[in-house]
């Protein structure tokens, strides 16, 4: 079994439900992530008048290998991997900047000089936290629209001398969506004017209740420019860590994302990875996105020569023979010519198809889904020109839910549909929903790259009509 459905459709340049329809006038129902056994993408591909060639079959095989089911004995406990996120200026680089310069507590001489994207902090007794040094949401979301899952925790961090804004709520949003626990952070308690009770009213009438209000989310006051009540702050989200009980295999070829790289004109092409399992070794073969190369040299986040990397530990390497996207998974491979291979077939494969991103769910083809059986949640993200009308047109969209289909609202908001709401929608396959609003020229931009559904309505009963109608399998054109 080598290629989904969904990637077939891609490598062909056809759509999806066309792929879908053949495999179905074959006899076979298969559903969109359905990876397809060998004679069947001949036979299909043969449809298509394409011919299938194999090559690619033992490379894929060589990463499936590393991915094997991890047995127990192998796993061991891992740090957290942590984000923050809040409105602009409520102090997120602050905090960040103050954790990296002091390495907090059990401070190995002197702090963390250079910004590399991520970075691990040792507290007390030995517990340790990767923080990604890429604050926001929209660089959160942005990998996870890139498929991949890296934050463990995302901390919000709210200024006590404003309110929750409206990129908190997105933050929030943003981190609920992807299923990420949530600490909050209220900042600048040294101000004069600053009301930490305030917020957390505010959060409340949000329904997230912080833990003195008799709710489940931790809090902390701090001061991230004094560096007032962080330490007790970390202390929280270890707290948070341990009910994840966050493990990994340390004992086999390294994988994980990209955070950052770039062309340094010293040192050719250097990258940030996150090692998320496996133990990463100077000398590796390391194949990420379309690229690919033996680590020459590898380092720190304090710029210190390291021969090894294991689970949660960033690194810089050297050695790559280009510049992977953010997001972009590593892989390490057993042999230089396995991991050329997959980089040259990727590098045609996005040549051949411009930058074609996958496909994501549209309106019209919830209907095919639901008469193949796998589609069991339908996500919406709403926006519309006034609050009332939001919370209308949201509360009869989750009404339409039926014991098949859950209907799930994860971003509503005023405003016009912007760029980070078409990430959120590339990232939770959902679909954007605009009431008297339109999205800006950047959104529309991005969600004809994306391919996201934008459905715009004036009238409310025409949007549930047609979700209602969409859920009842009616829009499909030619089933
Ligand atoms: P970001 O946009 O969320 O990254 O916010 P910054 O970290 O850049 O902070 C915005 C502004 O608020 C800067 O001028 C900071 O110096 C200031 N600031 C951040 N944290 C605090 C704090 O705890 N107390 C005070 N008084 N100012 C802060």
């Amino acid at each position: 079994e080598f290629v989904s459905v969904s990637e077939l459709a891609n490598m062909m340049d056809v759509n999806v439900n066309e792929v879908i329809s053949t495999c179905m006038s074959l006899g076979l129902f298969v559903s969109i992530n359905q990876r397809l056994d060998a004679e069947t993408l001949t036979v299909v591909a043969d449809e298509f008048g394409y011919k299938v060639e194999f090559v690619s079959a033992d490379i894929q095989e060589s990463i499936d290998d590393a991915d094997e089911e991890d047995s127990e004995e192998n796993l061991v406990p891992r740090s957290p991997i942590v984000t923050v996120m809040g409105h602009v200026d409520h102090g997120k680089t602050s905090l960040l900047d103050y954790i990296r310069s002091t390495n907090v507590i059990a401070g190995e001489a002197g702090g963390i000089t250079q910004h590399i994207g991520a970075y691990h902090v040792t507290l007390d007794e030995g517990k340790d936290i990767t923080f990604l040094d890429t604050p926001g949401h929209e660089a959160f979301t942005a990998m996870r629209a890139r498929g991949a899952q890296v934050t463990d925790i995302a901390i919000i961090i709210v200024a006590a001398d404003d309110n929750v804004m409206p990129q908190t709520v997105e933050a929030i949003n943003h981190a609920s969506a992807a299923g990420v626990p949530i600490v909050f952070a209220i900042n600048k308690i040294d101000k004069p004017g600053a009301n930490p009770e305030r917020i957390k009213e505010e959060l409340a009438n949000m329904n997230y209740l912080v833990e003195e209000w008799g709710g489940k989310y931790q809090s902390h006051d701090i001061s991230a420019k004094q560096g007032k009540g962080i330490e007790d702050l970390l202390e929280k989200v270890l707290l948070e860590a341990e009910m994840l009980e966050l493990n990994a295999n340390p004992k086999k070829r390294a994988a994980g994302t990209i955070i950052e790289s770039s062309l340094d004109r010293g040192r050719g092409y250097v990258a940030t990875v996150l090692v998320q399992s496996g133990t990463l070794k100077s000398g590796d073969i390391v194949l990420a996105g379309q690229y690919f190369g033996h680590i020459k040299a590898m380092f720190n986040e304090r710029n210190q020569k390291i021969e090894e990397a294991g689970p949660a530990q960033p690194a810089i390497i050297l050695g790559l023979d280009g510049a992977p996207q953010a997001g972009d998974n590593f892989h390490v491979m057993e042999n230089e010519r396995d991991a050329r291979g997959i980089a040259n077939k990727r590098e045609q494969l996005a040549r051949e198809q411009g930058l074609r991103s996958q496909k994501h769910i549209t309106l019209d083809e919830i209907g095919r889904r639901i008469a193949i059986g796998n589609f069991q949640e339908l996500n919406l993200i709403i926006k519309g020109d006034v609050d009332g009308s939001v919370e209308a047109l949201s509360d009869s969209l989750i009404k339409l839910s039926t014991e098949e289909i859950q209907v799930n609202v994860k971003h509503k908001a005023v405003g016009q549909i912007s760029e980070s709401d078409i990430l959120l929608a590339a990232a939770s396959e959902a679909i954007v929903i605009g009431f008297q609003v339109r999205p800006s020229l950047s959104a529309r931009k991005l969600a004809e790259r994306e391919q996201i559904d934008i459905r715009l309505y004036s009238i409310i009963y025409d949007a549930i009509n047609e979700i209602r109608t969409a859920m009842e399998g009616m829009l499909s054109p030619d089933i």
